[in-house]
């Protein structure tokens, strides 16, 4: 969506501030807005009136207080009337959302694919899934205001094509082309789309729907089948030249390691990914199928002592690349999401202890770690969490 015409940029760049004022500071009133974003109060108005309208803002009903007269009507962000729409295209199946504007799940569905290594034949299953959610949300009265896309893969954002998703076997889609070929004629045909990487997207649901202002910089670590970062500077997801940075996983941790599927040796990817524990124990098939994933999880929680040594071994490992990961960011936190989660402190303790060692031996205070709040739906929430990320900076829209 390109905005063109200074005034009208303008425009769409204060109420958007109103926006994102109002998501980090709930209940101000138009003075307030007026005061902390530096507009006049008639302005302001002009614009809260439109954002009501349109359904980004509600009011509460007006407060007398007697003696004081009327207090300023408090502004709320609108939880009832806009959707946004995120999906992740994940190893062997997708899971959709739709959200309201503050984060909170409205509608889900997970799609199965029916042949995995045909990336069109998935996207078209999973575009025929997001129309029949996105009428489930109409039905309501909802307007959709956008779909995002989060893919375990290098993404080029201002294309949208995914370049390689090593887990997958996918080269080269074009997300967009897919996903607009089969939205003809739908309700999502207009919508806007926006796709970027798996772990991108999920940095963006922790900061779009959390404190801003005590997590930037933050990092976000995804350990699934393969490990990756999104990383957030100063209001902003950092990308990178080619939209690679924060590709954490083939950081060298082990000269001389295992090989990576990157074709480089002792990557983060083969020392801690999923995809590289399965191929240790099983001897070379790294699949990864959901069936042998809950296997993994359930043995190691039954106590099987090979598997739990080689979680042991990759949580350590883990403590290395956070070690890493602060030094090079200098990040105010650090969450960690993905399925190797589930491994629980077989694996996190060793990771937090060997980072602990880290921290004691540079005598610094190491940034807070935490676990992802939307769990098993960060990338799908984060996927439509960048939509919200867009559609708020428009200025971040408006081509080079
Ligand atoms: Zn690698």
């Amino acid at each position: 969506m390109l905005i063109t015409g200074d005034q009208q940029l303008l425009k769409q760049m204060n109420r958007m501030v109103l926006v994102r004022k109002l998501c980090r500071e709930p209940e101000l009133s138009r003075a307030d807005l007026a005061a902390a974003v530096g507009l006049t109060k008639s302005t302001v108005s002009l614009l809260v009136r439109e954002l009501v309208d349109e359904g980004w803002f509600s009011e509460s009903d007006l407060v007398s207080t007697g003696s004081l007269g009327r207090r300023p009507t408090p502004l709320h962000i609108d939880k009832t009337r806009l959707a946004l729409l995120g999906t992740e295209f994940g190893i062997g199946r997708a899971r959709i959302v739709a959200i309201n504007l503050v984060g909170e799940i409205l509608e889900s569905a997970d799609v199965e694919y029916d042949d995995a290594s045909d990336a069109a034949s998935c996207f078209k299953l999973v575009a025929k899934s997001l129309i029949r959610l996105a009428k489930r949300v109409a039905v309501d009265g909802r307007s959709i205001l956008g779909l995002g896309v989060g893919l375990h893969g290098g993404v080029d954002e201002k294309s949208g094509v995914l370049h390689y998703a090593p887990n997958l076997g996918w080269r080269d889609i074009d997300t967009p082309g897919l996903l607009k070929k089969q939205f003809q004629g739908s309700l999502l045909a207009d919508v806007p789309l926006f796709v970027q990487n798996e772990a991108d997207v999920a940095a963006l649901a922790e900061f779009e729907f959390g404190d801003q202002s005590s997590v930037d910089p933050l990092v976000y670590l995804s350990i699934g089948h393969g490990v990756g970062a999104g990383v957030i500077v100063r209001d902003r997801l950092l990308t990178g030249f080619r939209g690679f940075a924060g590709e954490v996983g083939h950081t060298i941790l082990q000269a001389g390691g295992p090989r990576c599927s990157c074709g480089r040796s002792g990557c983060a990817d083969a020392l801690i990914g999923l995809g590289a524990l399965l191929a240790k124990i099983k001897s070379g098939d790294k699949s990864g199928s959901f069936a042998e994933l809950t296997t993994l999880f359930a043995k190691a929680e039954a106590g099987d002592a090979a598997i739990c040594e080689a979680v042991n071994d990759a949580g350590k490992f883990l403590g290395v690349l956070l070690n890493n990961i602060w030094v090079a960011f200098d990040p105010m936190r650090i969450v960690l999401g993905g399925a190797a989660l589930q491994f629980g402190d077989t694996f996190l303790k060793p990771a937090l202890d060997v980072f602990k060692e880290y921290a004691d031996a540079a005598q610094l205070p190491s940034p807070d770690v935490t676990l992802s709040r939307f769990g098993s739906d960060a990338v799908a929430i984060g996927a439509a969490a960048l939509v919200r990320y867009h559609l708020t900076r428009p200025y971040n829209l408006q081509a080079p």
